[in-house]
């Protein structure tokens, strides 16, 4: 894996591929021994766009039925989290009385999942689950209960697998941090 170059930052490599699999192999057999065989279709809550590869990974690994929905936040802007999120795309559909499971890339702040969570418990939801790919757990300090985390990351600015810098580098399949050399 090479560094790679968005606008003026550089990246150097982080997690391989295979290192983001085996983390979501992981906690997909959490998700699994929570849901199969329970009977109960949750609603997986996709939350684009940084979300999207993690999702569709995750969805490959699950041995039960969901219903996939949508939602679009935004809270970053450059490298920085601005501490408001902006909802830019909103749910479509009821979640009354329905367990919704949601599907974060990333939590740091926890700004975004503190207010996501309450949005859904006042649409109805019956339970709310969060599932992130990855965490820094040095600068969470929220109450919200992270149910299902793949990874634990150091605090630094990350890209690849869905997460952008400016709407770039969501397509590379493994992950970099930014590089302050
Ligand atoms: P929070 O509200 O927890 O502070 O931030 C959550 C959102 O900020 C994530 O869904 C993601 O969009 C963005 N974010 C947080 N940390 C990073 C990061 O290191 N890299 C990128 N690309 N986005 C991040």
């Amino acid at each position: 894996m090479d560094k790679i170059r968005l606008f003026d930052k550089t990246f150097k490599p982080f997690l391989s591929y295979e290192e983001i699999a085996e983390a979501i192999d992981n906690v997909a057999e959490k998700i699994n021994a929570d849901f199969e065989g329970k009977g109960e279709v949750p609603i997986l809550l996709c939350v684009l766009n940084g979300s999207v590869m993690f999702c569709g990974e995750l969805m490959k690994r699950m041995r039960f039925d969901a219903e996939l929905k949508s939602i679009k936040l935004s809270s970053y802007s450059g490298t920085q989290s601005t501490g408001k999120v902006r909802e830019m795309m909103g749910l479509t559909g009821s979640i009354e009385g329905r367990t919704v499971i949601v599907i974060e890339d990333i939590v740091d702040t926890g700004n975004t999942i503190v207010q996501l969570k309450k949005s859904l418990e006042d649409k109805g939801a019956k339970c709310v689950k969060i599932c992130t790919m990855l965490l820094k757990p040095e600068v969470y300090d929220k109450d919200v209960r992270l149910d299902y985390v793949a990874k634990e990351i150091p605090n630094a600015f990350i890209v690849g697998f869905g997460l952008d810098y400016d709407e770039l580098g969501r397509n590379y399949k493994d992950i970099y941090v930014i590089d302050n050399e």
